[in-house]
């Protein structure tokens, strides 16, 4: 903030006030009060909204009980008086009843002159400032995908909480928590809920400005200001948003004056209840080379983590994607997908494209043959030639059991759960039918296998144990 007080020491005086009542003077009383009540401001409205707008607040005349400070720029002014200029008068009064109003002009100096937003000749800021700062915003934003609304997102238990929190901050009337930290894996649909909560409130309430940008671009922008010797256009656009959505803020670890000046839009954002939403690959206490006091703000709200898709979730996202996309698709072939491409909804979605993209060009049918056919390169990613037995081997390491545990019809829960990743595994990591895992498994049916893999996908879902497990033997047997 140093640039503003810097510009203001420089000033000129170009009063916009009315010359004829001629100002006096302050006395030695009045600025003593004026530099109490100054600094009380600290106190009452937090550090960052005292650097941001009421620091360089200068008194400049008193008169008829009225005191007059200074502001450099008309959107400052217009922001103070909307939001402090009461609270602020008050503050004069008590200490001195002959008080009666604190007035706030602009005093503008040659640097100022391009400050962002052009006004009225009264001064108050025009239907063109306020186009012009919408423009402004909108050209910092990213575009919206316009696919990744509310009703193309599907619920499932791994993202139910992210999405019901969403929808919360499209429905109140008040602010439900702020900032809401969104975080979670690649590709499991954070971009998807933030911008359907940007479409959400472009449509029921326009007149809010949405902001929406990756941290990457939020970074680009503030590098921008600086290199162009314009940071209070920079902050002003970012302090004049309703909503403020930004994506991935992982990217800014380790850049440091990005993070300072992210910290104060921040501040300065939830000091005037506007929302913020935020979202990451990890949780914000994970987040290292991000600074502490940083961290633990992005934890004041509401933290929702999106877990590993789910079998059932991953299976009611490509029924959502076939109906959106058309396309002919038996549901076996879906059933197949769900299980086999299990890394990410992304991943997913692209296997799906492709066999339709495959079908509508060599006008075939899809068939689970053909689907085997042309995700071949996919498939045996997954695959390489695992064997069942090497499976069951390291579940049973993994879970300190012998290996006939794993063909034993013992039931007790510590022998039957491992015994179900390693069949979950089985059909992940080989091309074995679930007949062919079932007989591995001591002469098992194929309906107890499909139940073993359900059940696994679904722990794996609410229990961090088991998803850990899980993937502790898979890196072990595909690493
Ligand atoms: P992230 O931002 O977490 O990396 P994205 O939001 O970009 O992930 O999601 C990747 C893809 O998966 C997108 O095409 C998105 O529409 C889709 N997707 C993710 N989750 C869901 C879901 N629950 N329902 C429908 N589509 C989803
Ligand atoms: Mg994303």
């Amino acid at each position: 903030m140093s640039e503003i007080s810097s510009k203001q020491s420089a000033q000129l005086s170009q009063n916009t006030s009315n010359l004829e009542d001629a100002p006096l003077e302050p006395t030695p009383d009045i600025q003593a009060l004026w530099t109490y009540v100054h600094n009380e401001m600290r106190q009452e409205f937090g550090e960052a909204v005292f650097r941001s707008w009421l620091k360089p607040l200068t008194l400049r005349a008193y008169y008829h009980g009225t005191m007059e400070v200074s502001v450099p720029t008309r959107f400052m002014r217009d922001w103070i008086q909307t939001h402090y200029a009461q609270r602020i008068s008050a503050m004069c009064s008590d200490k001195n009843s002959e008080i009666k109003r604190v007035q706030i002009v602009v005093v503008q100096n040659a640097i100022m002159d391009d400050a962002f937003v052009p006004q009225n000749a009264d001064g108050s800021p025009s239907v063109r400032g306020q186009e012009d700062l919408r423009a402004a915003i909108a050209e910092i934003s990213s575009p919206l995908d316009p696919r990744f609304t509310f009703d193309n997102y599907v619920v499932g238990k791994p993202n139910a909480l992210a999405h019901a929190a969403a929808r919360r901050v499209v429905e109140s009337a008040s602010l439900p928590f702020n900032p809401l930290f969104l975080y979670g894996g690649v590709g499991l649909g954070k971009t998807h809920l933030m911008h359907a909560i940007a479409h959400t409130i472009h449509e029921t309430a326009p007149e809010k400005i949405v902001m929406y940008l990756s941290a990457e671009k939020f970074m680009y922008q503030f590098v921008k200001a600086l290199r162009a010797n314009d940071t209070m256009s920079f902050k002003e656009q970012f302090r004049s948003v309703d909503v403020l959505i930004i994506d991935d803020i992982q990217f800014i670890a380790g850049k440091e004056s990005t993070q300072e000046e992210f910290f104060h839009t921040f501040n300065a954002l939830v000091d005037q209840n506007k929302q913020i939403i935020i979202s990451a690959d990890r949780a914000p206490s994970d987040l290292n080379g991000i600074e502490e006091r940083l961290r633990s703000r992005l934890a004041w709200g509401l933290v929702a983590d999106i877990h590993p898709s789910t079998y059932e979730l991953r299976l009611g996202i490509l029924h959502s994607k076939r109906a959106q996309l058309g396309a002919d698709v038996p549901d076996s072939v879906l059933e197949f997908l769900a299980l086999k491409v299990t890394s990410n909804i992304r991943e997913l979605e692209g296997a799906l494209n492709r066999i339709v993209a495959h079908a509508d060009v060599s006008r075939q049918e899809i068939t689970l043959e053909s689907t085997q056919d042309v995700l071949q390169d996919l498939l045996r990613a997954h695959d390489r030639r695992i064997t069942i037995d090497e499976i069951q081997r390291k579940v049973a390491e993994h879970y300190n059991l012998r290996l006939s545990d794993m063909h034993s019809a013992r039931r007790a829960r510590n022998v039957a759960r491992p015994r179900q990743v390693a069949m979950y595994l089985s059909k992940l990591l080989t091309a074995r039918s679930l007949p062919e895992i079932g007989r591995k498994f001591g002469g098992r049916d194929h309906t107890t296998v499909m139940h073993a893999i359900r059940k696994v996908e679904e722990l794996m879902g609410d229990d961090a144990q088991i998803a850990q497990d899980v993937e502790v033997v898979r890196r072990a047997l595909t690493g």
